[in-house]
């Protein structure tokens, strides 16, 4: 194949705005697909991801397209649309040389759209103005045309209009690629060398790594890790994986390596010939969990299944960290750390629905940094490990949390409410833009603790679910924090442990424990339930004792029915875990776990 005929591009998007609609036009247009009238998206593969209707895992696809009397092969490479996977768009980008920027007739410019656009100007490739679904009666191209005129420096009569819906202009699409985006420039006779920018688990075949051919046409390479594979198989994804003799320079396909695991295949890894190993390309620095949280059995007798189920569901999503975990609250499990709260749902999720777990989630953690006067530095990944008030007084010079650099996009009105929010969340402004006459665009720099619990939700709230919201890291901060323990009857539940901003220590401590108090059943004596920081207790409710006896009813009853209620409590039991000699029901935890 001709370089000069080759294509590789990728759509980008905020959610929804109709990313996958429009590939799966394309591979139709093209005829790698066929029409389909139930309207499934081919490159959306996990269940998850229909439900929630992101895309997690990118899925990249080959067609082949006749223009102008040439025939050429176009390369899709399919992006996740979501914040928690920046990462992700921004190395399947590094195998384009130019993207889609898909904006929504309607919705008009939102938070994913410009930070997919600057991860793309970063990678200096040649991005096509796109708007979709102006088949919408509230369809307002102009005016989007416009926005996008002023946030990104795109000539607005530049912009293709279509819907991918009702295929109106999309025609228009694979020439405008074909006209504007360079071809890659490899070259054939040279050594192979390639880039891996993607990889998968395969129940059949194993790993399949999915690579942007730079140079050469040969089969067998090697990586500058300096193992040797073989390759086993070869081929493109037409739009499944279709094998074929070699992949050349300016190719994307996949490769089959016979390798073990997917810890083998680093994205952002070179691939050389093994006679020619050469100086590798800038790889990607890889995603740093930002998320961490404790899982649990809760029934301890599943620790070994729910062990195999998570090993099983990390070979195929390799952005997992996992290390064992022991509670005294809760016993035997796994912290996990996550690129951020949408894919630990997305793993949980998964976990519940492909692997029938049963499993305790704690409230989620950022990675605090925690330097000590004597010059050695600690990272925590989990409230218990964070010292206590007398060892931070005495210790420790400086205690030191994640920021992240916010973008929100929203309709004017709701201005006042959310530069409130921002404000309590600690957050400082960096940019107020206005996109036009009534769409906002706020950034604000915020502790990513305070991103990743409500705040979202929070943010759609004011806005009746019009804000849009992304964000990036953006280094550490000096911060006052504390650690809060809750005891029960003078026990500290471990699992229940949490870090705060001091100014938000007692309204905190305050709420927890009510909603405790709410969540937890009376039982044969009195509980007490505290928050604590250091040895001071902040905040303190009591639930008296149950004076109702079970068995009490069945004096002078019969024994079967005494047997039956005594087998009755038992099962109930079995839904139960015994926290500080208190039992908490599973459904009292998994709520209180779940609304922060
Ligand atoms: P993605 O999240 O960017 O992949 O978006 P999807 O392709 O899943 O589309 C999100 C929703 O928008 C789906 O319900 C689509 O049917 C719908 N959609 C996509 N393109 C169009 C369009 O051109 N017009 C209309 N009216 N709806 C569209
Ligand atoms: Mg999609």
């Amino acid at each position: 194949f001709d370089i000069g005929q080759i294509r590789n591009f990728s759509i980008i998007a905020h959610v929804d705005h109709g990313k996958s609609t429009l590939a799966d036009r394309l591979l139709e247009l093209s005829q790698t697909i066929s029409k389909r009238k139930d309207n499934k998206q081919v490159l959306d593969k996990l269940k998850v991801e229909r439900e929630r209707g992101i895309t997690v895992k990118a899925q990249s696809a080959s067609m082949f397209y006749d223009y102008k009397g040439k025939r050429y092969l176009l390369n899709l490479i399919d992006t996740p649309g979501h914040m928690d996977f920046n990462f992700e768009v921004s190395r399947s980008l590094a195998a384009c040389q130019g993207t889609l920027l898909l904006v929504d007739a309607a919705q008009g410019i939102q938070a994913q759209t410009v930070a997919n656009f600057y991860l793309a100007y970063g990678q200096d490739i040649a991005i096509i103005p796109v708007i979709n679904k102006i088949d919408l009666p509230a369809a307002d191209p102009e005016r989007v045309a416009s926005q996008i005129e002023v946030a990104f420096e795109l000539p607005a009569s530049e912009c293709l209009q279509i819907s991918a819906k009702s295929n109106l202009n999309v025609d228009q699409i694979l020439p405008t690629i074909i006209e504007n985006v360079p071809s890659p420039s490899g070259n054939i006779n040279k050594p192979f060398k390639a880039l891996l920018f993607d990889s998968w688990y395969d129940t059949y075949v194993g790993v399949i790594c999915l690579m942007a051919v730079i140079d050469g046409r040969d089969k067998i390479v090697s990586a500058f890790s300096e193992r040797r594979y073989e390759v086993s198989e070869t081929g493109i994804m037409y739009p499944e994986q279709t094998p074929s003799s070699s992949l050349q320079a300016g190719q994307v396909g996949y490769f089959v390596l016979n390798m073990k695991a997917l810890s083998e295949s680093h994205v952002g890894d070179t691939f050389f010939d093994h006679k020619h190993i050469g100086t590798p390309m800038p790889g990607f620095t890889p995603a740093k969990p930002m998320v961490w949280a404790g899982i649990f059995p809760i029934d301890t007798a599943d620790f070994e299944k729910l062990d195999h189920s998570i090993a099983k569901l990390t070979l195929s999503d390799s952005s997992v960290v996992i290390q064992k975990e022991t509670s005294t609250a809760l016993g035997q499990g796994w912290r996990l750390g996550f690129l951020g709260t949408l894919h630990m749902d997305v793993f949980r999720q998964r976990l519940e629905q492909e692997y029938d777990a049963n499993i305790i989630i704690t409230a989620p953690t950022v990675p605090y940094k925690i330097d000590y006067r004597d010059g050695t530095q600690k990272l925590i990944r989990n409230p218990t490990e964070f010292p206590d008030l007398d060892e931070v007084n005495a210790k420790v010079k400086s205690v030191q949390e994640p920021m992240v650099k916010s973008t929100i996009i929203f309709q004017n009105d709701c201005l006042g409410d959310i530069m409130v929010l921002c404000g309590s969340r600690r957050g400082v402004q960096l940019e107020h833009t206005y996109l036009d006459e009534n769409r906002v665009l706020l950034k604000y720099r915020l502790p990513l603790a305070e991103v990743v619990t409500d705040f979202h939700d929070e943010l759609k709230g004011i806005s009746s679910g019009f804000a849009s919201f992304d964000y990036e890291e953006d280094g550490y901060d000096d911060a006052d924090l504390v650690k809060m323990n809750i005891t029960l009857n003078s026990k500290p539940v471990d699992a229940l442990s949490i870090i705060l901003h001091r100014s938000q220590a007692e309204t905190v401590s305050r709420d927890w424990v009510k909603r405790l108090k709410a969540l937890l059943s009376r039982q044969l004596f009195e509980i007490v339930i505290q928050a604590t920081i250091g040895n001071k207790v902040i905040a303190r409710e009591g639930l008296s004792a149950l004076r109702k006896n079970v068995i009490a009813k069945c004096y002078g009853g019969d024994v079967s029915r005494k047997m039956k209620l005594l087998n009755k409590q038992k099962e109930g039991k079995k839904r139960m875990k015994a926290i500080g000699g208190v039992e908490v029901s599973q459904e009292a935890f998994y709520d209180f776990m779940s609304k922060k």
